[in-house]
């Protein structure tokens, strides 16, 4: 294992933090694997698993199993986790900007990438992919970050711009294991699920909100599309989003447990020599992320849940109630679609139009930006 420790640029004189990586394997014997967890700094489920994986990744690295080359980024978020205002840990959003860390990622515009690489493309799939990774990771450490913010989310692109595969690993409030990916991802990602256990699976092309694991697959897209059909690319890398369940799911056993399942892919894909463990069934098939039923709180008042997390719902069953111990007024909502119950908020007390939890439905109805803020 060899570790590399980045400064990040200075926003403020006096400080400095760091992005601090571990490396396993060789590079170029193999598929290149990028995991970072916690971008949302206040997710750390996601850190402990990333701890757990690091430990089994030395073992591995230790027995001459690692064929290819893995990058694992522990804490990618230094800047968020010292966000801490009046007892509050605010790790979502920088402070400073009021941006989501895992929104609006800048990759290079693909016109621009296309110029760059100019004469050098050819009729081979695999060299322009090479070519095209390699133009990316070059364009983006041309760019000078004005700050922080700026600087970490450069680091983290650059590590993961060449992978073969991106794993983004966050949690969500009150959860069960579910995914983020695109429809181009999921064939490959399909084994993680079952190895982790998924119990939703959401697939979109475009959330709108231009997150880590998806501008990759989309800058794919849209390069491919000014090509044209002359100029052969591979598959983009293969991108996703892990929920690690909600926020205080901290424990060995989850962070072992899904340690292991990544491990587990990783043997799949052959990264790490071994014989891949049998697959278990998918929990739940794929469904669109436009499919996904949202809940609104029309009243305010006192959150009761109905349904648990990880339910599977029939249309017509209670997910909350609101009560109003002023008017006894009790509000219930109920799904308006089979699914699954894969998240909700955290809280017990909700102001009237906040969003209140997600169920998972095969028919896309949504539209414009699928994410919230
Ligand atoms: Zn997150």
């Amino acid at each position: 294992m060899q570790t590399q420790s980045r400064p990040l640029v200075s926003t403020s004189i006096g400080t400095r933090r760091e992005f601090v990586s571990f490396h396993f394997g060789t590079p170029g014997a193999g598929e290149k694997i990028y995991v970072q967890a916690s971008l949302h700094a206040d997710e750390i489920p996601a850190m402990l698993t990333a701890w757990r994986l690091k430990q089994r990744l030395i073992e591995l690295g230790n027995a001459g199993r690692i064929r290819g080359e893995v990058i694992l980024v522990p804490v990618a978020n230094p800047i968020g986790l010292s966000q801490h205002v009046l007892g509050q840990f605010l790790g979502r959003f920088e402070l400073n900007s009021g941006h989501n860390f895992n929104r609006s990622f800048p990759l290079p515009a693909a016109a621009t990438l296309i110029e760059r690489i100019g004469g050098q493309w050819t009729q081979d799939a695999d060299s322009n992919t090479r070519l095209l990774r390699r133009a990316v990771c070059k364009m983006l450490a041309e760019v000078k970050p004005k700050n922080e913010f700026e600087s970490l989310r450069r680091e983290m692109l650059i590590m993961a711009a060449d992978a073969d595969v991106i794993l983004d690993l966050h949690c969500s409030l009150e959860a069960t294991m579910h995914l983020y990916t695109s429809p181009a991802s999921w064939p490959a990602v399909e084994p993680l699920a079952r190895y982790l256990g998924a119990s939703g699976v959401l697939l979109a092309a475009d959330s709108g909100g231009q997150s880590f694991d998806e501008v990759h697959t989309q800058l794919w897209n849209e390069v491919r599309e000014l090509l044209g059909q002359g100029t052969p690319l591979a598959a983009p890398n293969v991108a996703l989003t892990v929920e690690h369940r909600g926020q205080r799911d901290v424990s060995y056993e989850f962070a072992q447990q899904d340690a292991e399942a990544i491990v587990d892919y990783l043997v799949y894909r052959g990264v790490i020599e071994g014989e891949p463990r049998e697959l278990p069934p998918l929990n739940h098939p794929a469904t669109p992320l436009a499919g996904s039923e949202q809940f609104i709180a029309p009243a305010s008042g006192v959150v009761v849940y109905r349904a648990q997390v990880g339910a599977h719902l029939k249309a017509g069953d209670p997910v909350f109630d609101i009560v109003d111990p002023i008017t006894d007024e009790v509000t219930t909502l109920t799904t308006k679609n089979d699914g699954v119950f894969y998240m909700r908020r955290a809280i017990r007390f909700v102001i009237a139009g906040a969003p209140m939890g997600r169920v998972t439905g095969a028919v896309p109805f949504r539209t414009g930006v699928l994410i919230g803020a």
